[in-house]
């Protein structure tokens, strides 16, 4: 079977995403790329996370021609592979409807520096217009917006996420939504303070060295 360790992560993880309550259903996506090999893992379309096998996911190449897998890969595959392709330094895409961030992005807010943990994004997470799932103006509304963030909210929608690997891919993705969290409860109660550029900065290098990456 091609890409197993992949298709095991995407098992993992999509469990994760329901688990910790980032997404519900079969809402929200998840790809990781063999840089070597030149293919790509992706959830199938309306996959039920629970049940899902590694044998049920669908593998791809670049093209997005399917290359092994008997189910349809995810709706949003068109912008997971423009992603993968867009960033060379990311190697997985996390897509989820998750409450609080998805909230900001109902309003068309871009998510600000209310809190430091906004650096798993860079100084803020931008906003990507709105555009019908699946599509390619989606596609498109999205890596202009992402830029070298790793994350933009999508109007109307959700959030995606990317990251070196799926772990880190799905930090963004965790940690983001406490943030949504904080700015939506302090917008309740007052006027959030944000971090100024200057001190996401500092942010930014300090997080290179943070836990055990001395
Ligand atoms: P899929 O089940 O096709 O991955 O779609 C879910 C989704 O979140 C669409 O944006
Ligand atoms: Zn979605």
């Amino acid at each position: 079977m091609l890409l197993f360790e992949e298709r095991k992560s995407i098992v993992e993880y999509g469990k994760k995403m329901i688990t910790s309550q980032l997404t519900t259903g079969s809402g929200g996506n998840l790809s990781v790329i063999n840089r070597s090999q030149g293919l790509v893992a992706i959830k199938p379309s309306g996959a039920d996370y629970m049940q899902l096998l590694p044998e049920d996911v669908v593998v791809v190449d670049l093209d997005g021609t399917i290359v092994e897998g008997d189910l349809v890969p995810s709706s949003e595959l068109r912008f997971h592979l423009a992603l993968l392709k867009h960033r060379a330094d990311i190697n997985a895409v996390v897509h989820t409807h998750q409450v609080y961030a998805t909230t900001i992005a109902c309003l068309n807010w871009e998510l600000p520096a209310v809190h430091y943990l906004i650096g798993f994004s860079g100084n803020k997470v931008p906003l990507a217009k709105y555009a019908t799932y699946g599509t390619q103006e989606l596609c498109d509304n999205i890596i202009e917006a992402i830029g070298m963030y790793n994350a933009c909210l999508m109007a109307n929608h959700g959030i995606v996420t990317v990251g070196l690997d799926i772990a880190a891919a799905f930090a963004v993705a965790e940690e983001l939504e406490l943030v949504s969290r904080l700015y939506y409860q302090s917008k309740c109660i007052g006027e959030p303070v944000i971090l100024s550029d200057d001190e996401m900065k500092i942010i930014g290098e300090r997080f290179k060295t943070y836990g055990q990456r001395q």
